[in-house]
């Protein structure tokens, strides 16, 4: 009889997306697999004919993504509150399933903080999934003591203050989130850490080549297995957990496009720009005279649920524009025609453009993205910021930089390197793979329930 295992993403793209690769995975080295989801972004169990799909009622927060609407914060909290019962009776009814296959552990994500406790209180081993890179970790661990100290509240000018304990940090690069206190974000990040303290390990969708000096770091701390076995989607097939249809006309269009020459421009699935925004980044756009594909969201314009493009923009950018409301990113990304990514720094669109040796130019806005961006434009010098107001000039500027001045081919010439990189680490003899086989004898070892 095989082993089950089970898995719970938090409800955001960016954190279903990899748990699903991790299902995928696990699957195919014979595991069973029995996902819980929420009804907020609940998952398309079709897609999925072969996995078991429990649904958590979440006490009433149903709905689908839109925005980071400023109080993911809050969510967060939220589910994990109201959640702690409705999961309790979800997982006490699966233990005692007597017909089905045994439960080796459960994987959850980072900040299904509270669930640990309740696995831990059943005997159920648990593994968290770290979504983001393993220095969000230790900047979740410094934080608090960073208020503590009196450094945040971030003063103007001890902004661009290295931070020794977390380089290639500054104060600027700390995570924050529109309209949450920095109380707030503490209370999130001690939950988090606190609850990896209680699990069995961690994993985490990343590479050693990137990411080894801070596992180390972590583990000073809290010294329990890190598996760094990323990037997870090319251990599997395209990924089918997108919450939006991707538009993948965009893939012909770029099959029509010269090698390099197209700008993908992408925010993620939560960051929204304002109006103005919208207006400045379209003729940023037409006024580079580069192709491009932009995702534009539906509800990525704060206040506005249709998007509405300038007046002139679609025949100014004619031929060489392509407007879509969702891509296939990892395959747009992997793109012979793709010269370069104008991102938010979302740990998976950072890992995706790395996989695929796609440059960046920066905008990070909340969460990790300012830290990913540093260690992006820093440690690696894979891409470039694009800094101050989002105003056309500035666009028009980045964007040559990028893809048509001396300084992007040096970058083009890291970011190769860096791609070669990720691909060892996936290669049979390779980092990750050879993580992946320790993680799958580390479950194997749990004691079956
Ligand atoms: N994504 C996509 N199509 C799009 C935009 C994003 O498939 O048009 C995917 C992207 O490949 C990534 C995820 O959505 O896997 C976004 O995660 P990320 O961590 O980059 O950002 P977040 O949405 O969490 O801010």
């Amino acid at each position: 009889m095989g082993k089950r295992v089970l898995l719970f993403p938090l409800p955001f793209q960016g954190h279903i997306n990899p748990m699903l690769e991790v299902a995928a995975l696990l699957h195919s080295r014979g595991f069973s697999i029995t996902i819980f989801h929420t009804s907020y972004n609940s998952i398309d169990s079709t897609k999925y004919p072969l996995y078991r799909f429990i649904l958590v009622e979440d006490g009433g927060i149903s709905g689908r993504f839109r925005s980071v609407v400023g109080d993911a914060m809050q969510r967060i909290t939220a589910w994990n509150n109201n959640c702690e019962q409705l999961f309790y009776d979800c997982l006490t009814s699966v233990l005692s399933e007597k017909n089905e296959e045994p439960i080796a552990c459960l994987i959850r994500d980072t900040h299904w903080y509270n669930l640990q406790y309740l696995a831990n209180k059943l005997g159920v081993p648990t593994l968290v999934l770290r979504t983001g890179s393993t220095a969000t970790l230790n900047w979740y661990m410094t934080f608090p003591q960073l208020i503590q100290k009196g450094f945040i509240p971030v003063q103007e000018s001890q902004l661009n203050m290295p931070i020794i304990e977390l380089a290639p940090l500054r104060m600027r690069d700390l995570p924050c989130l529109p309209d949450c206190s920095h109380e707030v974000l503490r209370d999130l990040f001690t939950h988090a850490i606190d609850a990896i303290r209680a699990s069995s390990g961690v994993i985490v969708n990343t590479f050693d080549a990137i990411d080894s000096t801070e596992v180390e770091n972590f583990q000073k701390e809290i010294p329990i297995p890190v598996f760094c076995i990323g990037p997870l989607h090319k251990f599997t097939p395209p990924a089918r957990s997108s919450l939006l249809d991707p538009d993948r006309s965009c893939l012909d269009w770029l099959d029509m496009q010269s090698a390099g020459s197209v700008l993908y421009v992408s925010f993620g699935s939560l960051a929204c720009m304002n109006f103005e925004e919208l207006i400045e980044t379209a003729w940023g756009l037409a006024n580079s005279d580069q192709p491009f594909i932009w995702v534009v969201r539906p509800g990525s314009v704060l206040g506005k649920d249709k998007v509405d493009l300038p007046d002139g923009f679609i025949e100014a950018t004619s031929g060489r524009g392509k407007i879509v409301s969702w891509a296939p990113q990892q395959e747009v990304l992997a793109h012979a025609a793709i010269g370069a990514f104008w991102t938010h720094n979302g740990w998976n669109s950072t890992i995706e453009a790395i996989c695929e040796g796609v440059p960046m130019i920066c905008r990070p806005q909340f969460a990790d993205q300012m830290g990913n961006a540093r260690y992006v434009m820093h440690a690696w010098k894979v891409g470039i910021e694009l800094e101050g107001k989002l105003e056309r000039g500035n666009i028009e500027m980045a964007i040559k930089r990028l893809m048509r001045e001396d300084e992007g081919a040096e970058i083009r010439q890291r970011m190769r390197a860096m791609k070669h990189e990720a691909s060892l680490s996936i290669k049979s003899d390779g980092s990750s793979s050879i993580n992946i086989d320790k993680l799958i004898s580390f479950i194997s070892s749990f004691k079956i329930l």
